[in-house]
């Protein structure tokens, strides 16, 4: 249960918690006014306020009938009047029931509902109910959800299909979101071919951008595809000058211990650079810094760690300039279906899915293999210095939670 203790080792919170305070010092707060229609992805700027209490006013939870119990003596009532959704009653008359449906308003002077199954409607019109009713009951209370001036969703809150129906519940027709900030994908590697073209000798193609594009598109950015970046300062150089105008740029590959590392050496130039060794697997060489201003990410290159280290540092960083507070994803501790003999150094993640309730990684966990990512469900953490015995329990954080 101990933390890394190998020096030069950043634990995966320490990481995290340097990257949200940089996220912090540069949150984003230019906002823009869209319409609900729009607004799937994005993330409040101003808190949702209830200009309606919801219910607006003591409604029938079922079909059946509305009386005022005080007045009922057990004897049938007549039914004075049809109340459907979408009508405006008047009042009840005394000693009378209302036919009452779904969601329709309660008629002044009613205050219960019984539904229309425990109703006997006999010949002559009148309805019988048996005792006992409650007073109340199946009446939906004016205001039980929201209340006029109710801060319903805080600022800060990404915006999903709940979020989006309970504004329209609430009248919203357009939103304050925060502006989508314009990320910069730049996949470094003289080996990289884009799909659709041809491999030559020694290549490979390109996973990381298509699937950082894809995935900061969720994360509702503006992509700027920054294309393949030769392994050379110059044209590195050149490549992030090229990107004064962007709130991030995202590059992958090139940070690999002992390699000739460009991007590092453009910022330490022109920027400020800082290379971390995370405790984490896959993963591990992660650089942070700037570039005349602007913020870098250099996440490693290996497929399954680019997954890794941007669902579990560069998607919060992401959300957090947005001013999202909750960016801590789900997870939940399920059984192991395997064991874990060696203790590691690192806190390892890996790509696992549930059979039979039980936690089975993927039998290929090497960080170059993207595959174990499709097959799984998602990652099953080992902390640092643990082993497991099948059955124990561990954390599994489900995909859904990181990649929208
Ligand atoms: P690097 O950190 O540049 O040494 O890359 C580590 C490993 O990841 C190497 O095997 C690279 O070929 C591979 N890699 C780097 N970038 C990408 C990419 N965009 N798509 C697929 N593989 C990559
Ligand atoms: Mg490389």
């Amino acid at each position: 249960m101990s933390g890394s203790d190998k020096p030069g080792l950043m634990p995966v919170e320490a990481a995290l918690a340097r990257l949200l305070a940089l996220a912090e010092a540069s949150e984003i707060f230019e906002s823009e006014r869209v319409s609900l229609s729009a607004a799937d992805g994005r993330v409040l700027a101003e808190p949702l306020l209830a200009e309606l209490d919801l219910p607006p006013w003591d409604n029938s939870a079922m079909d059946g009938y509305a009386l005022r119990l005080a007045d009922w003596t057990g004897e049938p009532l007549l039914i004075s009047q049809r109340i459907q959704a979408g009508s405006a009653p008047t009042p009840l008359q005394p000693g009378t029931c209302a036919r009452i449906f779904t969601g329709a308003p309660l008629p002044a002077g009613a205050d219960t509902v019984e539904m229309q199954e425990n109703a006997v409607l006999a010949e002559d019109g009148r309805v019988a109910f048996s005792a006992p009713l409650s007073v109340r009951q199946n009446v939906r209370a004016q205001g039980q959800e929201t209340r006029i001036g109710d801060s319903v969703l805080p600022a800060g809150t990404r915006l999903g299909p709940i979020e989006l129906g309970l504004a329209a519940s609430l009248g919203a027709a357009e939103l304050v979101v925060r502006r989508r900030p314009r990320v910069a994908v730049l996949s470094t590697g003289d080996e990289l071919v884009e799909p659709g073209l041809p491999l030559g000798p020694g290549q490979i193609y390109n996973s990381n951008r298509r699937l950082l594009m894809a995935w900061l598109q969720r994360l509702g950015c503006e992509v700027i595809d920054g294309g393949i970046l030769l392994d050379d300062l110059e044209l590195t150089r050149a490549a992030l000058g090229a990107l004064s105008d962007v709130d991030l740029i995202l590059s992958t590959g090139g940070v690999s211990v002992g390699e000739a590392d460009f991007l590092g050496m453009a910022l330490r130039e022109e920027g400020e650079l800082a290379l971390w060794k995370l405790a984490i697997k896959p993963g591990k060489p992660l650089t942070c810094g700037q570039f005349r201003g602007v913020p870098v990410i250099g996440l490693p290159g290996n497929p399954a760690a680019t997954l890794v280290t941007f669902g579990l540092l560069a998607r919060p960083y992401v959300l957090r300039r947005l001013g999202v507070q909750r960016i801590e994803p789900l997870g939940f501790p399920l059984p192991a279906g395997f064991t874990w003999h060696k203790p590691g150094k690192r806190r390892e993640y890996l790509r696992a899915r549930l059979e039979n309730g039980r936690v089975v990684p993927y039998p290929n966990q090497s960080s170059g293999v993207l595959r174990s990512a499709a097959w799984a469900d998602g990652l099953a953490q080992i902390l640092e210095g643990t082993t497991l015995a099948e059955g124990d329990s561990l954390r599994f954080i489900p995909f859904s939670e990181i990649l929208g």
